[in-house]
């Protein structure tokens, strides 16, 4: 049976190396990096992602600065609070909590923040880095696999068959770019591919970022394949009590014959916030002309 990658233990130890980072630049160079998260509305998920943020981000010896715009503000106002947090110098990362309500376009508002401070990279000037294998800002999702990865495949990646399933501009496509960066032959699969159990079976690192729960099945995992679980679908649970967590692949069957498999909950997910952390000192040091931090 497959090694768990324990993606808790592999973000608590990223965010030290980040809060060691933060305690670097404040000593030797007097600047405390400071991340901004606006949130619009008041949908419960957001609202505990964004109080996540925002201790995560103060343990790690940061500045938060969060701001709530009811449901009902307009876009122009959201517009206008971007606006202001690309100008101020004391803000070195700005996230938009998504999604927004249904009268504003997230894209316009992704478009207005300064590519410098985007710590989500979802700009189409840091999207087109990663494209074009430029340094910028890299999603934090797909950025949080591909350390686990190569902590496990000993950062050597180049020749291998990568799947990635799913093709979203926040996870299945800056994955598949990160992994092309470390030459892996990398295929997208996604809801219109054919045959994709055996697609999936060519793959030594497998990618499974869709929100269809338990999608993958154990005979579509190659032995031996390296499986990544970025899913975070929300259950039923058996017995009828409530409901529970599951990821896009079905572990029990797939971890039978993966070498390598991330548990939901547990895996990629706690890297998420600890890669946010990690691009918001990036940045801080990028807009000061400082080198890229070592994390
Ligand atoms: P999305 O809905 O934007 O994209 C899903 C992708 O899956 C699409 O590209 C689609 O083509 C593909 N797809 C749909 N049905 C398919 C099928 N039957 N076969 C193959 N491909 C199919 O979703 P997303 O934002 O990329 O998120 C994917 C999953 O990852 C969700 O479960 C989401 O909750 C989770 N997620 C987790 C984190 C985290 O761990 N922090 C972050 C972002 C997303």
């Amino acid at each position: 049976t497959a090694q768990v990658i324990d993606g808790k233990a592999f973000a608590a130890g990223l965010r030290t190396r980040v809060a060691a980072g933060v305690a670097r630049l404040k000593a030797e160079h007097g600047i405390t990096p400071g991340l901004a998260v606006v949130l619009v509305g008041e949908d419960p998920a957001s609202q505990v992602y964004v109080r996540n943020k925002g201790e995560q981000t103060r343990a790690a010896g940061m500045n938060s600065f969060e701001f709530k715009l009811p449901a009902d503000a307009s876009e122009q106002e959201l517009l206008e609070r971007v606006a202001a947090l690309n100008a101020d110098p004391a803000v070195n990362g700005i996230l938009v909590q998504l999604p927004l309500p249904r009268h504003m376009d997230a894209a316009k508002v992704i478009d207005l923040i300064d590519p410098a401070k985007d710590v989500d990279g979802f700009h189409v000037v840091n999207a087109g880095k990663l494209a074009v294998g430029a340094e910028g800002l890299v999603p934090c999702t797909p950025l949080g696999c591909l350390m686990l990865v190569k902590d496990r495949l000993g950062g050597n990646l180049a020749g291998l068959n990568a799947v990635v399933i799913g093709r979203s501009n926040i996870v299945g496509k800056p994955m598949a770019h990160l992994l092309l960066k470390e030459s892996c032959t990398v295929t997208i699969a996604h809801s219109k591919t054919r045959d994709l159990p055996a697609l999936a079976r060519s793959a030594d690192i497998l990618v499974a970022a869709v929100g269809i729960p338990q999608l993958v099945k154990g005979d579509w995992v190659k032995p031996g394949a390296t499986v990544i679980d970025v899913g975070i679908n929300r259950v039923p649970k058996l017995d009828g009590s409530g409901t529970r967590l599951v990821g896009d692949v079905d572990y029990a069957s797939a971890a039978e014959v993966a070498g390598h498999i991330t548990p939901v909950p547990g895996g990629v997910g706690p890297m998420t916030i600890a890669c946010l952390l990690a691009n918001c000192l990036t940045a801080a040091c990028a807009q000061a002309g400082l080198p890229k931090p070592a994390l």
